[in-house]
């Protein structure tokens, strides 16, 4: 099977096996595990941030970042369509008292434009604005990556509002590699960062958050409230350290392969790019009715050995990753060329 469901489905690699293998270990709640504080120093030096904290998944780092940054009544401002809103099960609603304040980005891309007027006055009857999340690359705006100009004038925006600016970056490495712009560049224009290990770069287990000090160490307690405090965790944080060395650069593949698959798509009658340009690793593609619903797509791509996940009624995504070589990539793009039956074309 050739399974572009997630990027999330690959398997450690023989060499970050050997590496988790051979990580020196102690227990993280105490901060001894060697391995843990090495990744996180490696971490926070990447983006640029005095401190990091490895936690369990991406939604717990985003969402430890919304506890430490809020108080219950807070507001939050984010694109409609990010993860945070909806994919992290109600998470600033159940865990931080913190309403979320939609707003329609274009693909996950949010203006400037759209925040301005946005901050509430001081004044009881109203919950108090107090953070901005943005997410780069956009899962669901199809693996767009925010022009940095955009992500620029929001920082001026929120700085001017004194709001905090926090960025749901699990597939930031993606954008990284796209643009070739550094890290900290990109991390230099928000307070908190999140990032993820086990999405892109194939390790089975992890992501960072990081920011300033004193943010780091409240982030750390609420780690360990949300039952996030690991012991000998330096076996995960190896496969992640491996994950950072050794799966970084190569992303650019992933994103050679995502052209190929886009290309088949594109070629495709009944088939439908949304959005029509494809960035990164993320394929987002439309199943006209008259080819049957997405689902059922979905199962005749399976019988020719490629799984794609429906997100929507007509909706699929695809993605490619770790374990998706070029041949299959191939392989996939032939599928979906084989899935939609061939109309007679009158000659002539
Ligand atoms: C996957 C993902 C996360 C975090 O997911 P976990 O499964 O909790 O690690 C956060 N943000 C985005 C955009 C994601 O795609």
């Amino acid at each position: 099977m050739i399974d572009l469901r997630s990027d999330t489905v690959t398997r450690p690699t023989p060499g970050m096996k050997a590496a988790m293998q051979a990580a020196e270990l102690g227990d993280d709640v105490f901060h001894e595990d060697p391995t843990v504080n090495d990744l996180e120093a490696r971490v926070a030096e990447l983006l640029g941030k005095e401190a990091a904290l490895f936690v369990p998944s991406g939604t717990m780092s985003n969402q430890i970042g919304i506890k430490v940054h809020t108080q219950p009544g807070d507001e939050m401002l984010c694109d409609v369509n990010c993860h945070i809103y909806n994919y992290e099960s109600g998470g600033p609603a159940v865990l931080s008292g913190v309403t979320c304040r939609t707003l329609e980005g274009d693909f996950g891309i949010l203006d400037v434009s759209q925040l301005e007027g946005k901050v509430r006055p001081l004044n009881d009857h109203l919950v108090r604005t107090r953070i901005v999340c943005l997410e780069n690359t956009h899962n669901r705006g199809g693996g767009r990556i925010y022009p940095l100009e955009k992500i620029r004038a929001i920082r001026a925006w929120t700085k001017q509002h004194q709001l905090i600016l926090h960025l749901d970056g699990a597939r930031l490495w993606n954008a990284i590699v796209a643009t070739g712009i550094p890290a900290a560049t990109w991390a230099a224009e928000f307070d908190t960062v999140s990032v993820c290990f086990s999405k892109g770069l194939g390790a089975p287990v992890g992501s960072a958050l990081v920011g300033p000090r004193d943010f780091i160490a409240r982030a750390r307690r609420i780690r360990k409230l949300l039952g996030g405090g690991m012991r000998q965790a330096g076996v995960l944080a190896a496969a992640a350290r491996y994950a950072l060395q050794h799966h970084v650069d190569r992303l650019a593949e992933d994103h050679r392969n995502a052209q190929v698959i886009a290309e088949a798509i594109t070629d495709t009658p009944g088939l439908r790019l949304v959005p029509e340009q494809v960035h990164t690793n993320l394929i987002f593609f439309q199943v006209d009715p008259s080819l049957g619903t997405a689902a059922e797509f979905a199962a005749r791509l399976k019988e020719q050995g490629v799984l794609v996940l429906p997100t929507a009624p007509q909706m699929i995504r695809a993605c490619t990753h770790l374990d998706v070589s070029t041949a299959q990539a191939q392989r996939a793009a032939a599928a979906i060329r084989h899935a939609v039956p061939r109309r007679s074309v009158a000659v002539g």
